[in-house]
């Protein structure tokens, strides 16, 4: 067992984390924590990834303080047992569901949200009362550095461990008898997690990525469209696991839609994108090469330019686009936006539906009853109607995705429950018994075959 693995579980049997003045207590000092290491995660942030203030901020810290503010908001109720009800056969007996904390919990963490998608699953995974190890991206290794240090200054390792490195560091951890993964990345990387966390049943959550697209209809309100697609795709220079991935317009506004957009592109990011001191970068070679390969499919409507030196391209529009191009293969994950077009709906979502169910969908249209055609048929993690990226903004929705784009879901209540093992007691009575259950019983059959039909 790994040493570390091996300290957790021995200090999580002690019982140390399970009473609620300690969550909370550990939820204050994640958020005090925060407040102290303001500037050194933004710094890192900006060296990194060259993440703007605002950017950094809004993204990482503003949504890490939303997520304590719920989990010790609902903190009490939600560690509560809970009752239930209970049929004829349970008469006497009392019914309830406990709310057990797995133990040792690992969370592995992508580096394009580095503090944000390490942190977030450990402040879901103190409420619900485990131990944790984080292993953050190798590939931001400030923000990873800055993780460490305050984790370090701030909780014990026993309770909260940082443990740096590449997949090696990971491998060694999974080869442990853990309670629970949470693994942030990427769809092969994630199979290789289950597998290996198959081994000893470890149950495990995967939030994956994929290609999300965006749907605009001949009756979206096409300047919002363009102003919420550009935001969406841009953010972090397209390193979002939920941007739109691709454009799937209907071809009586793509000429105005495209327009917009290019409108909107120049209004948030100038003429000159790549010396915007707060367009962000692509986070190494390997995947600055792999985007920029991308730029020799269709043909480019606007931007294309990039800078290897920095390591930024510039956000980009491709028309002429084919499902067989390599840059509908896999995940786009940066700055280059492909167009598709459709003459009718219903040719579209067919298209969507016959690949891997993605993670995230954005539909533009004004028509209720054809958001709620592609709501219902189209099998997706969660999305917005006339919107993008905002579903996740809201604690009250579960985040996660289905089939190739992930399985379980987390924020806000989901968090809990995803670190929680939800314990089932019966109380039964001891004040009488109702014998029909016993063999022998003569009136037994009768009673269920009444119960039951
Ligand atoms: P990745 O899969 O390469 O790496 C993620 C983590 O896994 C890192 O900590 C890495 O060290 C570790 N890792 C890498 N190889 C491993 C192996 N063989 N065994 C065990 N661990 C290993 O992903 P990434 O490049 O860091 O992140 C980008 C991907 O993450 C994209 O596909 C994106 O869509 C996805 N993502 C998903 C979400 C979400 O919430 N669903 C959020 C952000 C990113």
């Amino acid at each position: 067992m790994h040493p570390v693995v091996d300290q957790q579980k021995t200090w999580f049997q002690k019982g140390h984390t399970k009473s609620y003045e300690f969550r909370r207590k550990q939820l204050e000092r994640l958020k005090k924590m925060l407040i102290t290491f303001e500037k050194p995660i933004l710094d890192a942030l900006k060296f990194d990834l060259n993440k703007s203030e605002y950017e950094a901020y809004a993204s990482e810290l503003a949504f890490l303080k939303s997520e304590i503010h719920h989990q010790m908001k609902d903190l009490k109720k939600l560690m509560r047992p809970e009752k239930v009800k209970a049929p004829l056969t349970h008469t006497g007996s009392k019914n309830y569901i406990y709310k057990e904390p797995y133990g040792t919990v690992l969370v592995i963490a992508p580096w394009n949200y580095p503090v944000q998608l390490a942190l977030a699953p450990v402040i879901g995974a103190v409420a619900a009362g485990n131990t944790v190890i984080i292993k953050p991206s190798e590939l931001t290794p400030t923000v990873s550095w800055v993780i460490k240090k305050m984790i370090e200054q701030y909780f014990p390792p026993e309770y909260i461990a940082v443990l740096e490195g590449d997949k090696e560091v990971t491998q060694q951890l999974l080869d442990s008898p853990l309670d629970y993964v949470f693994f942030t990345g990427s769809v092969p990387v994630g199979k290789i997690v289950m597998e290996q966390a198959g081994k000893r049943l470890i149950p495990v959550t995967l939030e994956l990525g994929g290609k999300s697209p965006a749907i605009v209809h001949k009756d979206a309100k096409l300047d919002l469209a363009a102003k919420r697609i550009v935001w969406g795709k841009y953010t972090n220079a397209g390193q979002t696991c939920i941007a739109p991935d691709y454009l799937f317009v209907h071809q009586d506004v793509k000429e105005e839609l495209i327009a917009k957009i290019q409108h909107y592109t120049a209004e948030f990011y100038g003429n000159a994108p790549l010396e915007n001191p707060d367009y962000v970068k692509i986070v190494n070679d390997k995947h600055f090469d792999r985007i920029k390969g991308y730029l020799n499919d269709g043909t480019t409507l606007s931007g294309g330019a990039f800078d290897s030196v920095r390591r930024k391209i510039e956000p980009t529009l491709l028309d002429d686009v084919s499902w067989d191009d390599s840059v509908m293969q896999d995940e786009i994950f940066g700055p280059v936006l492909p167009i598709l077009t459709y003459e009718n709906l219903d040719e579209a979502i067919e298209q969507i539906t016959d690949r891997p169910k993605p993670l995230a969908l954005y539909y533009f249209g004004e028509s209720e009853e054809n958001q709620e055609k592609v709501i219902q048929s189209v099998g997706f993690g969660g999305g917005c109607i006339n919107d993008t990226l905002y579903h996740i903004l809201n604690p009250y929705l579960p985040f996660g995705g289905v089939g190739e784009s992930g399985i379980g879901s987390y924020h806000g209540k989901y968090s809990f429950d995803t670190f929680t093992h939800h314990k089932s007691i019966t109380k039964q009575s001891t004040k009488f018994d109702q014998n029909f259950r016993y063999p022998g019983s003569e009136v037994g059959l009768k009673i269920i075959k009444r119960i039951f039909g």
